[in-house]
């Protein structure tokens, strides 16, 4: 029986366009090259550069190839400079992703966590004390969160960062292609984005910066990407990210959000009990993560893979392995919560009977963990 995708959040599928774009760059030339060849391939690389700032809104902006998101924010956290002198901090929010968490941790500068509420958004409250020191910051702030899908008001944020003297970056990575993203409307310094959320290929993403802001490079060799990242450009990645940007079209995901409301309505049928983290709040349109105390995520994922049905817990380990999410954790979810929470994410492909498929799982691993507390 053909498998039910529901993690698009951890990858979508490689949408056909970005497939037959990437087999139709193979084998084109080196863009650093002056010949014909290489000429070829600097302009299929400097159109892509135009893709990716029409995805975000980012016409006058820099944009900068990279290996992924996780590298795209690791450039992005070597931010030195604000408009008003060096930076002295990071200002990092609880809920980061780790690719923007652990480059901070090792960073020479001192890091000051940024809280959520129980809602997941950032707390502002918390934000205009931090601020009150007059030492200028990078504040990272993501747009949309991997686990929760809950939207943060990074205009509102950026305003006040702003004013500071400090500088923005804001991980895009899960926002774009499913929300319209404007990086000027938001008025961040810089936006990380990755293919393979959108469905491009893994392994190539983008920093993007303000024009005026300039980032250190942290791969150094040659001069490409105008000195910012060095080495030979992933051509093929490339023309499949613009590929799959071109076609993103956050409007599709407007249905996705009702398909999705649906299903948490479906849910609570099943379950009155259940939890829906962020319901309350703006959320992307094609994420749930929701959890039932008891039933562990673990235990869920293996036995939903076995009927076909690829999920995620709350907080995915690359090792395979489910921690704790520290997410859930920032919006103060009790522990019987974050080990039973299970994310369900949709996309270009996913239609009701994926999600139907998942309930009527779902529904019989509820009942037997009933009918298990019932003879214990
Ligand atoms: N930022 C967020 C919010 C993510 O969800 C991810 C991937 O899950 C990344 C960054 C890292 O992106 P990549 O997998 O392209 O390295």
């Amino acid at each position: 029986m053909k498998r039910a995708y529901l993690d698009y959040n951890a990858t979508a599928p490689l949408r056909p366009e970005a497939r037959a774009a990437m087999l139709a760059a193979m084998g084109v030339g080196n863009p650093s090259s002056v010949h014909g060849e290489g000429r070829a391939a600097h302009a299929l690389v400097d159109a892509a550069r135009d893709d990716i700032a029409a995805l975000v809104g980012g016409a006058d902006a820099t944009v900068i190839f990279t290996s992924g998101g996780t590298e795209a924010c690791n450039l992005a956290l070597n931010l030195r400079t604000a408009p008003h002198g060096a930076l002295e901090r990071l200002i990092v929010s609880a809920i980061e992703h780790s690719g923007v968490r652990e480059p901070a941790l090792q960073s020479d500068l001192p890091v000051a966590t940024l809280p959520v509420t129980a809602d997941g958004v950032v707390d502002l409250i918390s934000l205009d004390k931090l601020l009150e020191d007059p030492a200028p910051a990078l504040v990272c702030v993501m747009l949309a969160n991997n686990e929760t899908g809950i939207i943060q008001p990074v205009a509102e944020i950026a305003a006040r960062v702003r004013a500071h003297g400090s500088l923005l970056f804001c991980d895009g990575v899960q926002a774009a292609g499913k929300i319209p993203v404007d990086m000027v409307a938001l008025g961040c310094d810089a936006l990380s984005v990755s293919a393979h959320k959108l469905g491009g290929p893994s392994g190539i993403g983008a920093l993007l910066t303000r024009s005026d802001v300039v980032v250190p490079p942290i791969i150094l060799g040659g001069g490409q990407e105008k000195g910012r990242r060095a080495g030979t450009e992933n051509i093929t990645g490339i023309a499949g990210f613009a590929a799959a940007a071109r076609v993103s079209d956050p409007e599709d995901m407007e249905a996705l959000a009702v398909q999705r409301d649906g299903f948490e309505t479906n849910l609570r049928a099943v379950a009155s009990e259940v939890e829906i983290f962020g319901a309350q709040s703006p959320r992307l349109p094609n994420t749930s993560c929701f959890a039932l105390a008891g039933l562990d995520a673990e235990t869920q994922i293996m036995a939903l893979d076995l009927a076909g049905l690829a999920v995620s817990a709350g907080a995915a380990c690359s090792s395979g392995k489910v921690s704790r999410s520290h997410v859930l954790a920032a919006m103060d979810v009790a522990a019987p919560h974050t080990k039973a929470a299970l994310r369900v994410s949709l996309g270009w492909q996913s239609t009701a009977a994926d999600t139907d498929r998942f309930l009527g799982e779902w529904q019989k691993l509820v009942h037997a963990s009933r009918a298990r507390l019932a003879v214990a």
